[in-house]
């Protein structure tokens, strides 16, 4: 009974956060879990969406330029997260990059692609050295009028971690949850083995795998132009800009997926990654916070040395590239 207990599971899929999430959580707790984990990223959503009139991070973008908004403790410290990391990739990723994302509208209903002109004007806003935050008030500002932060690259893997706290709190052992392909696991499977995750090849609407790894506690984020993009004329545009253009990142890589304990750091990396390029990649190998799994335009995948035992090539179009 006990046994049987451990490894029964409960799976759920629900739309949230703009995207698709989905849990799988085994043992007596599962039932509880997987409804509070929807809970709390409910309530998760309607507090970072850029599109809710209600939440807070529209406040701040409604209010730029023009006053300091009081944030929860939580929004304060993701945001502050979320710029030193802006900083700390020179840039490259910049949560101030909504006008670029909403003028684009790449993942929305009228992707186009804008004037130059227009695009440069979006890109004179795009400034993550204007979110101004007043630690003893915990409230945040952008400097001038038309700036906004989009967290879409950042609150996905945050989501996990915060999905992590509550499988805690439920007293849960082992479960898979994934929040628009940022994955994330608990423990290993019931039997003992670690869950087997699959990472997507970069390839539109493929079924197949580029391989499967083994990362127990992790949050495993990928960013990639093969997703989401839209074409004109026979050219892709897709949905990672490349702050110093206003442009989609002309990337020399397909994907990048970044693993760590830290679902922030996961996603704000793979998206800093993917438009840093492979000299990025290369420079960023041997992190001790994070591991990295990318894939080049010729299809080697660089992977780093502390993974190379995890990660398992499945899919011939691909070859590992030297060690
Ligand atoms: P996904 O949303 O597919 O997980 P990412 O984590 O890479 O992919 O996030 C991409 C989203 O982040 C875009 O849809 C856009 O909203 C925003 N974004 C685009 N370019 C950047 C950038 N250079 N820095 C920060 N956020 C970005
Ligand atoms: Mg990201
Ligand atoms: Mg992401």
């Amino acid at each position: 009974r006990w046994y049987e207990e451990r490894r029964a599971s409960s799976s759920s899929t629900n739309f949230l956060m703009n995207t698709f999430v989905s849990q799988t959580v085994y043992g007596p707790h599962r039932e509880e879990a997987v409804a509070a984990v929807v809970e709390r990223l409910r309530q998760f959503e309607s507090v970072y969406s850029l599109y809710k009139d209600s939440s807070q991070v529209e406040a701040i973008n409604r209010n730029a330029g023009v006053a300091p908004v009081e944030v929860d403790a939580e929004v304060f410290t993701l945001i502050a997260r979320a710029k030193a990391l802006s900083e700390e990739s020179g840039g490259a990723f910049d949560i101030t990059v909504a006008p670029l994302s909403l003028l684009w509208d790449i993942t929305g209903k009228n992707p186009r692609v804008p004037a130059q002109g227009e695009i440069d004007q979006a890109l004179a806003l795009v400034d993550y050295r204007d979110i101004l935050l007043d630690e003893e008030r915990g409230t945040v500002m952008l400097r001038r009028p038309g700036q906004k932060l989009d967290l879409g690259a950042i609150a996905k893997g945050y989501a996990c971690a915060v999905a992590g706290q509550v499988y805690r709190q439920q007293g849960v052992e082992s479960a898979v949850l994934s929040i628009g392909g940022n994955v994330y696991t608990v423990g290993h499977q019931p039997g003992g083995k670690p869950f087997d995750i699959g990472v997507s090849a970069p390839v539109k609407d493929r079924t197949e795998l580029l391989g499967t790894l083994h990362a127990d506690g992790m949050v495993i984020s990928t960013s990639g132009a093969y997703e989401r993009y839209f074409e004109v004329d026979g050219r892709r545009y897709h949905h990672i800009f490349d702050p110093a253009t206003g442009w989609p990142a002309q990337s020399d890589l397909l994907s990048v997926t970044v693993i760590s304990q830290d679902g922030a750091l996961a996603d704000a990396m793979s998206t800093a990654l993917f438009v840093e390029g492979l000299d990025g990649i290369k420079e960023n190998l041997d992190r001790e916070e994070f591991s990295l799994l990318a894939v080049d335009a010729t299809g080697a995948v660089y992977l780093s040395d502390n993974i190379r035992d995890d990660f398992v090539l499945t899919d011939e179009n691909y070859h590992l590239a030297d060690a």
